[in-house]
């Protein structure tokens, strides 16, 4: 079995990779530019020629993903701008045409083709309100269209907005996709819908730690090294999950025939930042790290009486459709510092 993953180099989708190669798939990796596939081609030699990369130099090209998609039995659509790399102009677009092109892509010359899963966000399902809400598959962001169509965004947001706009957008555009072609194609579709990933031990190509992307170093910032306001670390967070068990999503959502035609929620549960220094304190032996870990305030968390989450979501579709289990907070702060503490850092 042949599974072609787009936008393989990036933070997400080189586990994903990596979780497909070692569940025996061949997989065929698009990246935007050959020396982008370099360190993939690299970390994945062992695999010879069950691992191949090609180059897609522009996903909004019509037929971009013509040659790509021939001959393989899955797609795992993960290439999408994320604002931390992309500005602002340039994240609705790709998005959006990239998937549908994919999708048309695949309709055309994905002959062998069983199943498309397309990595979307909880920024295609949350709204924020003044109170706390739990969110599950019925809910769309409608808030980032109308306040994308109103146009008066806090500058401060607007990025934000394109974000959440790109992604909710991206994944309408796939269901759409599906209700017009559904009688015509013999393959399905999944979309994913994670929160935020922020945790996980790295495996870019990654020498010190200021070349840490935006989403590793925000955690190795606050739990690794410096901290942050007491008040912060007890009352930020969200949802997260670890990217591991998001690179297992992704097979599990090609191997599980319920998942078809559904989307997804996966997301491991409410965290603060508080509940990672917790952890990172109570492993024993301390690992030896190169500068002592910060404290906060134990128990701040969500372990406090207080402690409010703005967004939790449902996970039963996760759990029954794919059978999805979660390493724990500890499991993974673990994981990541002994990590860290192999790198000298
Ligand atoms: P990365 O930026 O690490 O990876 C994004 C990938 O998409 C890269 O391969 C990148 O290529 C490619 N890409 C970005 N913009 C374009 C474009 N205009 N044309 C072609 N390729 C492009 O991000 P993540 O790994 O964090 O995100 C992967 C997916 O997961 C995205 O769909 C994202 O929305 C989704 N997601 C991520 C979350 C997170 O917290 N990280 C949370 C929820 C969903 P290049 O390297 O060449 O720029």
């Amino acid at each position: 079995q042949k599974v072609l993953v787009s936008g393989a180099n990036g933070f997400v989708a080189i586990w994903v990779v990596r979780a497909l190669l070692e569940r025996g798939y061949a997989v065929r990796s698009s990246v935007r530019a050959a020396v982008k596939g370099r360190h993939l081609e690299a970390v994945f030699a062992q695999y010879g020629d069950q691992h191949e990369v090609v180059v897609v130099p522009d996903i909004t090209a019509p037929g971009a993903f013509d040659e790509a998609v021939k001959g393989v039995d899955a797609i795992q659509h993960i290439a999408s701008p994320v604002p931390v790399y992309a500005d602002g102009e340039n994240m609705i677009t790709p998005a959006v045409n990239g998937t549908l092109g994919m999708l048309q892509s695949a309709m055309k010359h994905g002959d062998a083709l069983k199943r498309v899963v397309v990595t979307s966000s909880v920024a295609a399902v949350l709204h924020i309100g003044p109170e706390p809400q739990e969110f599950d598959e019925h809910d769309w962001n409608e808030q980032c269209l109308e306040v994308l169509a109103r146009g008066d965004a806090d500058p401060s947001v607007t990025t934000l907005v394109k974000y959440l706009a790109s992604k909710t957008l991206a994944e309408k555009a796939v269901w759409k996709f599906w209700e017009d072609n559904r009688g015509r194609i013999e393959w399905d579709i999944v979309a994913l819908n994670p929160p935020y990933v922020r945790s996980q031990p790295v495996m870019h190509d990654i020498a010190t730690p200021s070349a840490l992307g935006a989403s590793m170093s925000e955690w190795f910032t606050n739990v690794a090294k410096i901290g942050a306001t007491d008040e912060f670390l007890a009352s930020a967070g969200g949802g997260y999950i670890d990217v591991r068990d998001l690179a297992d999503a992704h097979a599990l959502a090609l191997e599980k025939q319920a998942a078809g035609s559904k989307r997804i929620i996966v997301c491991a549960g409410a965290f603060k930042w508080q509940d990672f220094l917790d952890a990172a304190n109570t492993i024993s032996p301390p690992l030896k790290l190169s500068t002592p870990l910060p404290v906060g305030v134990p128990g701040a968390g969500s372990a406090s009486p207080g402690a409010v989450h703005m967004f939790t979501y449902k996970t039963d579709r996760a759990a029954e459709v794919l059978g999805l289990k979660y390493r724990s907070l500890t499991d993974t702060t673990r994981d990541i510092l002994t990590d860290y503490e192999a790198r000298g850092w």
